[in-house]
Formats: structure tokens, C-alpha cells, sequence
């Protein structure tokens, strides 16, 4: 275990102190399916583009019944801002059939259920049930989470699963929703996947790669 990783509870501590309004997703949504789509669309594309979009797609398809009686082509007006579109309208389509016809029109809230629907990886699933459920089953890993957790614990390893495991070891389970979301902040504010700027970061004392010690 690597000395940040001995220190997860101060290094919890004070991430929740710099970032208290960062401790859950910033996709806007009131309901799981609304969730669910959020996320959906935002592979690849910032929130921000996501929330501009999602108000219009979720009047006109507020559930998955709704939005299973469509054609992906008919959803691109919606979501033509955003990147890989087309493929994330026909991800959508398919997802609300599923959820349409196997799932009684609701979101399930487990890894196993939720990643048979495409467009649905572990990321998505993670996110979903620890946002719209309140519950942990896994720790939803980012390209942030992965610049973060090499830089922190010393792993050396892009690899998201690999990562998840190790850090489910050593985060307490009612942190895994928080920390996906804390290192997403740490990683858009001064750890980035370009630059690090330890001299402004809380855990520049603890950080074994930190070069402001
Ligand atoms: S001290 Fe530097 S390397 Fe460590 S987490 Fe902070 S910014 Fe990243």
C-alpha cells in the first residue's frame, strides 16, 4: 500500500474541504432515466454541452417509453451539438427498449443490469447508481480519476478496472461515490493530464509525486 493510500482518510478530509460542492455529478437531472441519458451523452463531451441540451430531450422524452417509440434519427435535433451523436441516439433507443420492455420502464440499479444496456460501460453504471440511488457498488473511474490515482497512489496503470479494484480496497465504501467526483475536481483544477500545479494543491504535502514539497 502506498503511503496516499495509508492516508485516504486525510486525503478524503481535505478534498472534501477544498471541493464541498463537488460530491456528486454535475449532469443535470431529477430522476434516474434523466440521469441515465445524461450520462449516456456525455462520453467524450463535457457536462456543460450535456446541460444544454437535456432540458429539451427531456421534455420531449421523459421516460423510456416515451423515447423507445422513436428512431434514433429522431433524436438528433436534440443532440446534434455533441460529439459521436448519431451513435449516442441509437445507444439511447436501444437503451429505453430494453428498459421499456424488460425493465418495466425503470432504470435498475445494479452494475450487472444497467451495463447490458448499450452505451452503458462500468463508468456509467457506477455513476448512475451512486447518484441517482444513493448507493456504492464501484468507484465510477474517469480519465481525471486515472491521471489522479497513478499520480497519488503510484499506480502505474491506465487501465480503469485495474484501478476501481485497487482504490475499492482502500477507500471506505460510503466514499466511492464521493471520490469519483472529488478526483474529477483535483484533476480539472490542478491535477491535470498536461500539467500538475502541486504548489496549489491540498495534498501537496502527502502526494508522492508532488514537486512542491
Ligand atoms: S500534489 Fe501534484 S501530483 Fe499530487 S495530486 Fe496534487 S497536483 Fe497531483
Amino acid at each position: 500500500m502506498s503511503g496516499a493510500e495509508k492516508s485516504i482518510e486525510l486525503v478524503l478530509r481535505r478534498l472534501k474541504k477544498r471541493y464541498p460542492d463537488e460530491m456528486h455529478t454535475s449532469l443535470n437531472h431529477s430522476n434516474p432515466w434523466e440521469l441515465l441519458v445524461a450520462t449516456i451523452l456525455s462520453a467524450q463531451t463535457t457536462d456543460a454541452q450535456v446541460d444544454r441540451v437535456t432540458p429539451a430531450l427531456f421534455k420531449k422524452v421523459p421516460n423510456p417509453k416515451s423515447m423507445a417509440k422513436l428512431k434514433p434519427k429522431q433524436l438528433y435535433p436534440y443532440v446534434k451539438t455533441l460529439g459521436l451523436y448519431r451513435v449516442k441516439a441509437k445507444h439511447l433507443v436501444g437503451t429505453a427498449k430494453i428498459l421499456h420492455e424488460h425493465f418495466h420502464d425503470r432504470v435498475p440499479n445494479t452494475i450487472a443490469e444497467l451495463t447490458m444496456l448499450p452505451g452503458v460501460g462500468r463508468k456509467t453504471a457506477n455513476v448512475v447508481i451512486s447518484n441517482a440511488f444513493n448507493a456504492n457498488e464501484g468507484i465510477a473511474i474517469d480519465t481525471h480519476c486515472i491521471t489522479v490515482a497513478n499520480r497519488l497512489f503510484l499506480y502505474r496503470t491506465k487501465d480503469a478496472k485495474r484501478i476501481e479494484e485497487r482504490m475499492t480496497r482502500v477507500v471506505p465504501k460510503s466514499d466511492w461515490g464521493n471520490l469519483t467526483h472529488l478526483f474529477i475536481a483535483l484533476g480539472r483544477d490542478v491535477c491535470t493530464a498536461r500539467k500538475k500545479y502541486c504548489s496549489n494543491c491540498v495534498l501537496k504535502d502527502i502526494c508522492p509525486s508532488s514537486d512542491a514539497k
